[in-house]
């Protein structure tokens, strides 16, 4: 009896999970990782913490499911996407910290390359928006920082890596230097159209090529696990960045089938098939400007992977941790779906949550948060209400920016993530979005899309068939709203994100 091992390796934490041959979790062991914050919007990880706690956590798994590493059939590896790692290629030293997705140390050049108009450029190729968010510019700032990176980054001493990378590095001991197509597509230096690191780009941002890694599919044998870093010569056969893993995990294989994750942010990845659309033009919304989707390569088993399209709303869940931390209107996360379900409706209040700015689709970095609607007669309960309503609103949103990219409706959407176990909010995100709203049992979907992408590698799975009869949905929420009370609601928020661009 053998087993799948899936490493997530997350912003916050390391997991380790064990998964049988039904998709079921055997085991699990997770460990928090030091965030560092050197300066005010700066973030970074000591790389060093990444991979002692994964292989902590690699150990603790393998023990409580009572089995040794001889039992494992297969690695896979799913990562906290974009966070960016240079080491040396003969000791493997970072040669400075992880530089973390969040991280905005990189914002103002960014936005001179946006002023330069290279944005179609850039998204021609890429399938991004210009960001700090992606890799590009946190390397090219450790090259530009770090004394002496540039020239020995020039004589090839140094490589360069996202998360899943500088683990098979250090797993196999040096012998894996490679990534995976979803995890090279949010470095803003590969070109998603031709599959491979594109030239121009390098050049634009002053990347010697011999830094990269090899890109293969998401499910491929990359090699080895060292033996003396696991106990046992293990294949590691999957690399796969978070999202991409859980759209994958969630079974989305199919053009147009979608997940939204609802943690701190919510992340909408929906399968755009094989083709790379565009979205990135500005198009007008009932009358509100918004800026389109990013394109990103979806996970697959070959060199033909699927695309997707993405957006992400910066206040999900963080919304509610800001009424119980800040507000402190609740005890505890959970609290939010009791106080809701006192009332009947908000009373016409909504809380346009945008804290560090409105995400996909609208994409403004300088509006800020606000309530709207209150009378005398609003309660806690009514503003509470309208926090968890914002985070479907916000889902809302971008799942329509998808529906106008694939032009046709969104019936089904799946979910997982810490709120996806608030039933009010899952009703009224069916009833929002006029479609069903499946949550999985196993609610682990971004461990289970690299636990599947491994087992397939290697047979361990027959194939995808036999992976679909494993999957049980916990529960479907269908639609109940009326079709007026739906619209008005719709209408009510999106005036508000209209009143909000104008302040
Ligand atoms: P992450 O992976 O981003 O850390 P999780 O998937 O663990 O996030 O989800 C945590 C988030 O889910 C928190 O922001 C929390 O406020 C939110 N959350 C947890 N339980 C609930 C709930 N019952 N209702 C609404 N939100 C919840």
């Amino acid at each position: 009896m053998k087993y799948i091992l899936a490493l997530d390796q997350g912003t916050t934490s390391s997991r380790a999970i064990v998964f049988d041959n039904k998709g079921q979790i055997v085991s699990c062991a997770q460990q928090e990782i030091r965030q560092i914050y050197p300066k005010d919007g700066w973030v970074e990880h000591d790389p060093n913490d990444i991979l002692s706690s994964q292989l902590g956590v690699i150990a603790e798994s393998l023990v409580r499911a009572g089995i040794t590493a001889e039992d494992i059939a297969a690695v896979g590896i799913t990562n906290q996407r974009e966070t960016t790692v240079v080491w040396d290629r003969k000791t493997g030293k970072p040669v400075y910290n992880a530089i973390v997705w969040q991280c905005r140390r990189t914002t103002e050049f960014c936005d001179s390359l946006r002023a330069d108009g290279m944005q179609s450029f850039i998204y021609d190729r890429t399938g991004l928006r210009i960001d700090a968010y992606f890799s590009a510019t946190k390397l090219m700032w450790i090259l530009d920082h770090v004394p002496d990176a540039r020239s020995r980054a020039e004589r090839g001493e140094l490589c360069f890596g996202t998360v899943d990378t500088f683990l098979m590095w250090h797993l196999s001991k040096g012998k894996i230097f490679a990534t995976d197509y979803t995890n090279a597509s949010r470095t803003m230096l590969f070109n998603i159209h031709k599959l491979c690191w594109d030239d121009e780009l390098l050049q634009l941002f002053r990347i010697p090529k011999q830094m990269l890694p090899e890109v293969r599919p998401s499910g491929y044998k990359y090699g080895y696990a060292d033996v003396t870093m696991l106990g046992a010569r293990v294949p590691l056969c999957a690399a796969v960045g978070d999202q991409q893993s859980a759209l994958f995990g969630q079974l989305c294989l199919e053009e147009g089938s979608m997940k939204n994750t609802y943690g701190t942010g919510c992340f909408l990845l929906m399968n755009a098939g094989k083709y790379p659309r565009r979205t990135f033009v500005s198009t007008d919304q009932d009358g509100l400007r918004t800026e389109g989707l990013i394109t990103t390569v979806a996970a697959g088993l070959d060199d033909a992977p699927q695309y997707a399209l993405e957006g992400s709303v910066f206040m999900g869940g963080a919304t509610i941790q800001w009424l119980r931390d800040e507000m402190r209107m609740l005890t505890s996360a959970a609290d939010s779906e009791r106080y809701a379900l006192r009332v009947k409706d908000t009373n016409g209040v909504y809380l346009v949550p945008a804290f560090v700015g409105l995400g996909a689709p609208y994409w403004d970095s300088n509006v800020r948060g606000a309530v709207f609607g209150l009378t005398r007669g609003a309660t806690k309960e009514h503003f509470v209400r309208a926090a968890l309503e914002s985070i479907a609103y916000q889902v809302y949103d971008v799942a329509k920016a998808m529906e106008q990219a694939i032009h046709s409706p969104i019936t089904s959407l799946n979910v997982d993530g810490g709120g996806s176990v608030n039933d009010f909010l899952m009703q009224f995100q069916a009833d929002i979005l006029r479609a069903k709203v499946v949550r999985p049992k196993v609610r682990e979907s971004t461990a289970l899309g690299a636990c599947y992408l491994a087992g397939l590698t290697v047979g361990y799975f027959d194939g995808i068939e036999q992976i679909k009869q494993n999957r049980q949905t916990e529960r479907v929420f269908e639609p109940t709203m009326d079709e007026a009370t739906r619209t008005k609601s719709v209408q009510g928020w999106r005036d508000c994100i209209r009143l909000l661009h104008r302040w």
